[in-house]
């Protein structure tokens, strides 16, 4: 098909999409994509032979290159190659894979788990096996994407309560027949506005109504609680997660995603989640990789805290500049700019100054609240922060972002 001569419906989103990003190109405002050369010690990268301090890592801990990590991946290449037999059900399986998931299981204190090979198949697989047409999932506005795909795919009725609002919430269950099945899905931070889900109220809410609870941890993981088992240990709850989901490409440097939670639970996805039936195991360096990083959390309690500290700072020093930075109180803090101009003029000013950042915009987020979505990780040190605070405020004075 030629793109330029024919004009179905394929070729006009072609061409949408051609169009938006050559005017972006032109104007010096496509900030996505960027192939970055080298990591440095977790808080700066190179990017067109130019070092700029990363604010836009998902590496909350500052695990990427941890040699422990590595050396556990190069000795499970050595061990078992690079790839697997197939898929986990049949010749997949291999050991490095059983550790993992043992190690997840007794990192979050339930009694089993099981990977798959993304965080986004794990969501898609998992909400699609366990709810189906008649069932009832009640899913957080601004879940990520992952979930919404899964509650789709499911054929379940999926309706959508107000962001973190538990009135909201208790009237979407209100509202569902009784006798129904109901699941309950939220991330555990939100991954655009980094605030923390009110679980407590939640837990509560579902065993009002009976629904199972779900809960999306990729942004908590290592990040909440003391010791990093994610957002029940931080609320002092203990097991009142049904379905405990998160992902290994984030604080855990490899890739992958879990679902922990009670034996028979995990033995019924893995029969029946077709993602983990019909597509190929996790590669044995990453499978060893994760394993690892679950070991390197425990033994190494300072870098919740510093990612903690850091984001205290982050955020703090970012309202006293006068920035909007909604409700975050985690490592993931929003920069509200307005309009998409703005986050990507933001974005362009702090890039030439040699800070890696990135904007969000409309659609995934609401028009008016584009966004930098920045981050610091526990590899940042207080000064570094201070620097990027002061580049963000210079240049959202001379935008009109703040006064
Ligand atoms: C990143 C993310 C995922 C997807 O995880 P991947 O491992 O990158 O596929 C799922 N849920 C949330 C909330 C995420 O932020």
């Amino acid at each position: 098909m030629d793109i330029h001569t024919t004009d179905d419906a394929v070729t006009r989103r072609i061409r949408f999409f051609t169009e938006r990003v050559m005017k972006l190109r032109e104007n010096d405002l496509y900030f996505y994509n960027q192939p970055i050369e080298e990591i440095k010690g977790g808080s700066r990268v190179i990017v067109r032979g130019r070092e700029m301090g990363m604010y836009a890592s998902y590496s909350y801990l500052g695990l990427i290159g941890h040699p422990r990590i590595n050396a556990a991946a190069k000795a499970a290449i050595d061990k078992f190659g690079t790839g697997t037999n197939g898929v986990r059900l049949l010749a997949g399986t291999l050991t490095v894979h059983t550790e993992l998931e043992e190690t997840i299981a007794a990192f979050k204190h339930t009694e089993a788990a099981v990977t798959y090979s993304s965080g986004y198949v794990t969501n898609l697989t998992v909400i699609s096996t366990l709810m189906g047409r008649g069932d009832y999932v009640i899913s957080d506005k601004l879940n990520h994407a992952s979930i919404v795909d899964g509650c789709l795919m499911s054929g379940a009725e999926f309706r959508r309560f107000k962001h973190n609002d538990m009135a909201d919430l208790e009237r979407r269950l209100q509202q569902a027949p009784g006798d129904v099945t109901k699941l309950v899905v939220a991330d555990a931070i939100f991954s655009m506005d980094g605030d923390v889900l009110d679980l407590p109220k939640t837990v509560e809410l579902c065993k009002k109504y009976n629904a199972w609870l779900m809960i999306d941890e990729a942004h908590s993981l290592g990040m909440l609680g003391k010791t990093g088992r994610g957002i029940e240990e931080h609320f002092g709850l203990d097991d009142v997660v049904d379905i405990k989901m998160g992902t290994l490409s984030k604080t855990i440097p490899s890739v992958g995603g879990y679902v922990a939670g009670r034996k028979e639970l995990v033995q019924y996805l893995r029969h029946a989640s077709r993602a983990y039936i019909f597509s190929a195991a996790l590669p044995p360096g990453q499978a060893a990789a994760a394993t690892e990083a679950f070991k390197v959390i425990l033994d190494e309690p300072w870098r919740i805290e510093k990612v903690n500290a850091n984001g205290e700072q982050f955020i703090n020093g970012l309202k006293h500049a006068g920035f909007d930075t909604l409700l975050t109180t985690t490592a993931i803090v929003p920069v509200l700019c307005g309009t998409d101009e703005r986050a990507y003029k933001l974005t362009q000013i702090c890039q030439h100054r040699d800070l890696f950042v990135l904007p969000v915009v409309s659609p995934a987020v609401p028009e008016g609240l584009a966004r930098l979505r920045a981050t610091v990780t526990a590899a940042h040190e207080p000064k570094e922060i201070d620097h990027a605070l002061d580049v963000i405020a210079t240049a959202g004075r001379e935008i009109g972002i703040i006064q």
